[in-house]
């Protein structure tokens, strides 16, 4: 049990790890891990059946296990209680249970879990009217029912927020990705957890869905019971618990001037990504969802650089097949038109898992069986995907990138698994455009080293620079501790960047840059020197670097990058650009006093 340092009306300041930009202020719904919490997520009109599959299939799977138990139960002689497990049995069967929920999903279009909740909350009303008190117990019965179908349903999700109010700032120890997806954009208006990075996963999602989130702020679940007021500060990572009206005035501007700043920052989604001496980069977007498509049209990308397919398998009990694949990709790219969209291939593992895949418990899941690995592993599940991806391509363009390739062996591998994919859509007479652009990631030191091999053999490259700094430098993106050491302009860093943008070069081919850096534009004019094609970014940030890319040249990019070559360490680097920075765009950029 952690202790309570605050007492809940004095203001309390924490300093942690912004990590998605904005000022909100709301009231804390404090999770934890301890207690089933739900969130209700709408869905679309198509989801419905899928939701209703992932029901039924929850209830079999609680069923199957129920039915385990009791055999357990019997074998140890303990016959008399099986009658608890037969009346849950029943209860799975219960027509108003099952009615209710699925006509909730039809009829509210809501997630299963929020369906169920409401459910539950409708069943017990009515026995809570009723005399009897054996009867009135039975409502137990119910409840666990179906708190064990709601955990077959999350796997090993979150659950959600119980009666979630307007406004809500989820505070949490942790919040893995499946969980931050999941979340009711309508209703949780920020973020602030206990542990976490500047790249951990959780991170981008909510810098994607526009969610102000501050993490690492090591025990801010400590100081907060749930239902206070709080504030979130996402640019300067700073959290504010139980504010004086003072503070809170003065937050009430601050978010005031964001807005503002933000507003006026939107006039640049428009324009083109220029330099004013005519140097064009093509600027697109990274999403998770598909649900990100009207912002990456409204911020002004042209396409989708990156589309984490892996969201696709978080949150459910089944895998996605075929025509699951070749229905979400086709509306991907109908609706980016006339622009192009990256699909990146599953990315499982890390700090990405899916409840349903079983990935071995592995000591350090970054460098185990992640991403192309799992899917050289487990081929049937990725050939699923290859098949949607060129089904899909009948229909826009689309464009295939392989995550985490450590060497040219495991390209020619994949490129056999394509060419079977393409092979089978053939036999079955399916159409499909055969000449779809093929990239790779590249976010292993090997692959950076190995740039001019891996040149040859693809039409594209794009850098991952969270993983490419992760694993140059040896510290996990997720952790908080080593998140000092993350050093985007360490010279090593650099050094990677420009030997890969040089070897695609060399090959003709492009090269952007999809991780958490192409974003900042504090780096923008670095990746102008280095004669980067391709940024993609999350959405948002887009205008932003546009700004930077229209008050500059080419040259100005050239002379800079000359002077980043130079120096030793990150520091030094830093500090050299953020000058370079405040003094070129003194509205944007805070020059480091040091
Ligand atoms: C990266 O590693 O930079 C990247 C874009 O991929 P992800 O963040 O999904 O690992
Ligand atoms: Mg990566």
């Amino acid at each position: 049990m952690k202790k309570r340092t605050q007492s809940a009306s004095e203001e309390k300041i924490l300093k942690g790890i912004g990590v998605s930009p904005g000022i909100v202020i709301g009231k804390v719904a404090l999770l934890e891990r301890e207690r089933t919490t739900f969130i209700p997520r709408k869905i679309i009109a198509g989801q419905v059946s899928s939701e209703i599959r992932r029901f039924e299939e929850a209830i079999e799977t609680s069923k199957k296990q129920l039915e385990e138990i009791k055999q357990r139960v019997f074998a140890k002689g303990f016959r008399q209680y099986s009658y608890i497990l037969d009346v849950h049995l029943r209860v799975m069967e219960d027509r108003m249970l099952h009615g209710e929920t699925i006509t909730m999903i039809r009829e509210k279009l809501v997630n299963t879990e929020w369906a169920l909740k409401a459910t539950l909350d409708k069943i017990s009303e009515a026995f809570d009217a009723i005399e009897d008190e054996y009867l009135k117990e039975r409502k137990e019965d119910i409840r666990h029912v179906v708190e064990r179908i709601q955990n077959n349903l999350m796997g090993e999700g979150l659950g959600t927020i119980e009666d979630l109010e307007e406004e809500t700032i989820v505070v949490a120890h942790d919040l893995s990705p499946a969980d931050t997806i999941q979340l009711n954009l309508q209703k949780v208006i920020g973020i602030a957890t206990d542990v976490g990075g500047k790249t951990s996963h959780t991170a981008i999602v909510s810098r994607s869905l526009e969610i102000p989130a501050v993490v690492g702020l090591a025990e801010v679940t400590s100081y907060v019971t749930g239902g206070e007021t709080i504030i979130i500060d996402g640019g300067e990572g700073i959290v504010i618990v139980a504010p004086s009206p003072a503070t809170k005035k003065t937050y009430q501007l601050k978010q005031r001037h964001y807005r503002y700043l933000e507003r006026e920052l939107l006039k640049y989604s428009t324009l083109r990504a220029e330099t004013q001496d005519g140097h064009y980069l093509t600027l697109q977007a990274n999403i998770e969802i598909l649900e990100e498509i009207p912002s990456v049209i409204q911020y002004g990308a042209e396409g989708i650089g990156l589309y984490r397919t892996e969201y696709l398998y978080l949150n459910r009990k089944t895998i996605p097949d075929e025509e699951e694949h070749f229905q979400l990709y086709k509306r991907l790219v109908e609706e980016i038109a006339p622009y192009s969209a990256t699909i990146r291939t599953i990315d499982l593992g890390g700090d990405k898992f899916a409840s349903h895949i079983e990935l071995a418990e592995q000591m350090n899941p970054a460098m185990g069986l992640r991403a192309i690995r799992f899917c050289l592993m487990e081929q049937d599940i990725f050939k699923a995907q290859l098949r949607g991806i060129l089904r899909a391509s009948a229909y826009g363009q689309v464009k295939i990138l392989l995550p985490m390739i450590s060497g040219v062996e495991e390209l020619r591998e994949v490129k056999a698994i394509w060419d079977d994919a393409k092979d089978e859509l053939a036999s079955r007479g399916v159409e499909f455009k055969d000449d779809i652009p093929l990239g790779v990631m590249i976010e292993i030191p090997s692959a950076a080293i190995t740039a001019d091999i891996l040149a040859r053999e693809v039409d594209f490259f794009s850098i991952g620079t969270n993983d490419l700094i992760q694993y140059s430098l040896a510290i996990d993106r997720t952790n908080q501790y080593v998140s000092y050491l993350y050093e985007p302009l360490h010279p090593a860093i650099v050094r990677h960047i420009k030997g890969v943008v040089d070897c695609a070069h060399k090959a003709g081919i492009e090269v952007g840059i999809c991780g958490e850096m192409a974003a900042d534009p504090l780096y923008t004019l670095i990746f102008l020197g280095l004669g980067l094609d391709e940024l993609s970014m999350h959405p948002m940030a887009i205008p932003r670097i546009k700004k930077v890319l229209r008050r500059s040249t080419r040259t100005d990019g050239e002379h800079l990058l000359k002077e980043v070559l130079q120096f030793s360490t990150a520091r030094e680097t830093e500090y050299f650009i953020r000058k370079e920075m405040a003094e070129r765009f003194p509205e944007d950029f805070i020059q480091c006093m040091e």
